[in-house]
C-alpha cells in the first residue's frame, strides 16, 4: 500500500468527470487499498475521492470517526431530503472553509469493493461526505455550491472533520 499525494487546485484532474469503473480488477483493488490508508495518514481527514489521488474513476473512501469506512464504487446519490447549513472544508482546497447548503439525509448507491450493490441511507456528516465525494467525480467542488464567496475564511483550529 501507499500513501498518495493529494491533488489540490488548480488541478484539472479535480475538475474532470471521473470515469466509471468497469470492473473491479487487481488495479482498482489496489487503487482502493492506497486511498484507505490515504485516508487514515492525517486525522481529520473523511473522504477522499480517487481524481484527488490523480486517477479519473469513480471511486470514493470515506472514513466517519468511530464507524466502519465505506468504500464505493461508481456512487449516485439516488434520493436528497431537507436542507441544511453546513461548514465544509476539501483536501483539494487545504486551510479554507466555505458556508453552503446540503441536504439533511441522502440515499446513495453503488458498488462495495466486492462488486455487490451497496445502498446507503445517511444523515449528518456521512450525508455530507457521499454529496461532496459525488460532487469530485463530477468534477464539481463545494466552492461551486457556495451562494457568496464571503463565508470562504481560513481554517481556525477549532475547526474540526473538515477534510473531505
Ligand atoms: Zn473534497
Amino acid at each position: 500500500m501507499a500513501i498518495l499525494t493529494i491533488r489540490t487546485l488548480p488541478d484539472p484532474i479535480l475538475r474532470q468527470k471521473a470515469k466509471r469503473v468497469r470492473t473491479i480488477d487487481r488495479s482498482v483493488k489496489k487503487l482502493i487499498a492506497d486511498m484507505l490508508e490515504t485516508l487514515h495518514a492525517d486525522d481529520g481527514r473523511v473522504g477522499l475521492a480517487a481524481n484527488q489521488v490523480g486517477v479519473s474513476l469513480r471511486v470514493t473512501v470515506i472514513g466517519i470517526p468511530d464507524e466502519e469506512d465505506i468504500i464505493l464504487v461508481n456512487p449516485e446519490i439516488v434520493r436528497r431530503k431537507g436542507e441544511r447549513l453546513v461548514n465544509e472544508g476539501c483536501l483539494s482546497i487545504p486551510g479554507y472553509i466555505g458556508q453552503l447548503y446540503r441536504a439533511e439525509t441522502v440515499t446513495a448507491k453503488g458498488l462495495g469493493p466486492d462488486g455487490k450493490e451497496v445502498r446507503i441511507k445517511a444523515e449528518g456528516l456521512l450525508a455530507q461526505a457521499l454529496e461532496h465525494e459525488t460532487d469530485h467525480l463530477n468534477g464539481i467542488l463545494y466552492i461551486d455550491r457556495m451562494e457568496s464567496m464571503d463565508t470562504l475564511r481560513k481554517i481556525e483550529p477549532e475547526d474540526t472533520q473538515t477534510g473531505i
